[in-house]
């Protein structure tokens, strides 16, 4: 993931999941697609998302120190909805 992520992510207009509108987005911490809070929802609810958002965040963290600006922004996405820039 060497594109510019904010750009492609941030202002997705539908979820990825459920091809709903999106308002708030949150990003998924298996895919890393943009989804909506109800789809977040049915994620969290699985039996191992607590073990894959916390590979994901030690991954991320890792990666973005090199790749991107703002690390902060584009991990934290995965767990604080968002909504797009002007
Ligand atoms: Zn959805």
């Amino acid at each position: 993931m060497n594109v510019k992520w904010e750009e492609r992510l941030s202002c997705a207009t539908m979820c990825s999941r459920c091809n709903k509108e999106l308002d708030k987005r949150i990003l998924s911490v298996y895919d890393h697609q943009p989804i909506c809070m109800e789809c977040k929802k049915e994620e969290e609810a699985r039996p191992d998302y607590e073990e894959v958002s916390k590979n994901m965040i030690g991954q991320c963290m890792a990666e973005t120190e090199q790749l991107y600006g703002d690390p902060g922004g584009y991990c934290f996405h995965h767990f604080y909805p968002f909504t797009c820039k002007e």
